[in-house]
């Protein structure tokens, strides 16, 4: 199970790069293998482009690297932490993505305004206040935001963290994310975005999880 794990995780990371959702080696991504309850991480400070299974460590749920060459993600207490704080989070994504983090940088959190935004990440992405990155300050304060039933969040003036019970999901979700900060940044411009009722994102948030929502 590890070794396509480890692929998926090294597909997926390119495929962070090509949705645009990363510049140069910010941003990182993990996936839990649950037979073995270890996590394949992204390697820390390794360009995403041609990113192979071989160069992603694996780390155990105390974050000691158990496989793999490479030193893993600077921030792999912070992903660690929100896979812990819930059985049916398998997958966790952080973002450097430029709409995204111009909301991060001013603290507004970003409503769900897009339908697309509303089914993958819900009501609404909050600001996470700054910590540290790569700190266990930041690993447990996102936890707390987690267990508060957020999927998605902005990180004060750093970036934004995603978690999900698939991998695949969490791609969609975390380019949902920046396309409603888009649309949130420039519809400013023009007028006054309106989110989406929350009765209406539960309806959506349900065709996209059903009975799978992670929190
Ligand atoms: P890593 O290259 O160590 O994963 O760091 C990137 C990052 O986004 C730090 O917050
Ligand atoms: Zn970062």
């Amino acid at each position: 199970m590890i070794p396509k794990t480890r692929k998926l995780v090294a597909e997926l990371a390119n495929e962070m790069l090509n949705r645009g959702l990363t510049d140069g080696t910010s941003g990182n991504m993990s996936i839990m293998d649950v037979d073995s309850q270890m996590v394949a991480i992204t390697p820390s400070g390794i360009q995403y482009q041609h990113m192979t299974a071989d160069q992603i460590p694996v780390l155990n749920l105390s974050g000691k690297r158990v496989w793999g060459e490479c030193k893993p993600s600077s921030e792999y207490r912070m992903h660690i932490a929100a896979i812990k704080t819930s059985p049916d989070i398998k997958s966790v994504i952080h973002t450097h993505s430029r709409y995204a983090i111009a909301m991060a940088c001013t603290h507004q959190p970003l409503p769900a305004i897009t339908i697309d935004m509303a089914a993958y990440c819900g009501t609404e992405a909050p600001i996470v206040p700054y910590r540290t990155p790569g700190s266990d300050a930041i690993a447990s304060l996102v936890s707390e935001y987690i267990r508060k039933g957020f999927l998605a969040m902005l990180l004060a003036n750093h970036g934004t963290l995603l978690v999900s019970h698939d991998p695949e999901i969490l791609i969609e979700a975390a380019e949902a994310l920046e396309l409603a900060a888009m649309a949130y940044i420039r519809g400013s411009i023009i007028g006054s975005p309106h989110p989406i009722e929350k009765d209406e994102v539960d309806k959506l948030l349900e065709m996209v999880y059903g009975e799978k929502r992670a929190i």
